[in-house]
């Protein structure tokens, strides 16, 4: 009998690990079993390019097992949404029928019509033992953990979610459902693509000035004040003479939490660019597209198992 050991590779926030209660983890492509463009820990079903027609489901399921299982959580129900790059939060609790279980194979046999999984770009919870999944590929990752009320959550940032307040949108949800105060919420950003490689058209800057809007889903009015001040954006001379603007969303998405009451010194950013570290990182914009999604989670372990 042959053994693969199939060994992945993650990063954790070091002001979220003295935290015993919560699993967290931001994982690179390393190990896995996902082939092709995919090649490692790929994470998401969806994935379509002109020449491929997704990743083969099983190594996804195998992957997403195997992510779990890294953080010593792999009995965990873990739970994920479809992410469409709005500003909608989707809070987890036990009596949610919407959503099933992101590692559990009999979910797409049964299943697989997407409609069926929740559109959203935040999770929330206070659930203990329930691990809260989203992919990536250069959008930004951002954690939350608030001690006082015991809840965690998960955001996804790229440019349009960010523009739209996902993470402002995060820190309300948590206030209104758990209590939470921003001013005990730590937060952490994970790796995202940076200014030095997202050039970004006109058009997105005029959207954050609030001098275009979307076609669909406008910002929320009580967003745009800070989505405007919390926009980073500068401009590059390229080698021909061609200005080249870019987008800062990592430091943008920190500019929001530290707009909506974060405490500078509660937010961590790993100041990482996947797509210079495509090698390490699914890169949407390193790879031309064609690549896979790597996955960060976040959980609260039981009480019981907290070590004091
Ligand atoms: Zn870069």
């Amino acid at each position: 009998m042959i053994e693969q050991q199939r060994v992945t590779r993650y990063l954790q926030f070091s002001h979220l690990s003295q935290f015993s209660e919560l699993a967290h983890g931001i994982f690179t492509r390393h190990g896995g079993h996902s082939q092709g463009y995919y090649e490692g820990l790929n994470t998401s079903t969806t994935l379509k390019t002109a020449t491929e027609n997704g990743d083969k489901i099983a190594n996804v399921i195998r992957n997403r097992k195997l992510v779990l299982s890294s953080l010593g959580i792999a009995d965990y129900p873990a739970v994920s949404v479809w992410q469409v790059h709005g500003a909608d939060v989707a809070t987890v609790t036990m009596q949610d029928g919407w959503r099933t279980d992101w590692s559990h194979d009999s979910y797409y046999f049964r299943s697989w019509e997407p409609a069926a999984v929740r559109k959203a770009d935040a999770l929330i919870t206070q659930e203990r033992e329930i691990a809260l999944a989203l992919s990536f590929a250069d959008c930004t990752p951002i954690l939350f953990y608030d001690p006082v009320e015991q809840a965690i959550g998960i955001a996804h940032g790229g440019w349009r979610g960010t523009a739209r307040g996902i993470v402002m949108a995060t820190i309300d949800a948590l206030q209104e459902r758990f209590g939470c105060q921003p001013q005990n919420i730590y937060a952490g950003i994970a790796p995202a693509i940076g200014p030095c490689c997202y050039e970004v058209s006109s058009m997105v800057r005029d959207i954050f000035m609030g001098k275009q809007e979307f076609d669909e889903r406008p910002i929320a009015d009580q967003y745009r004040d800070r989505v405007r001040k919390s926009a980073q954006f500068t401009t590059v001379r390229m080698a021909n003479g061609r200005e080249s603007l870019r987008l800062d969303v990592q430091g943008t998405n920190r500019g929001q939490l530290l707009l909506s009451g974060i405490l500078p010194e509660h937010i961590e950013t790993l100041e990482i660019c996947t797509s210079c570290q495509k090698e390490d990182f699914f890169s949407h914009r390193g790879h031309a597209g064609k690549t896979g999604r790597f996955p960060v989670v976040i959980a609260l372990r039981s009480r019981e198992r907290v070590q004091l």
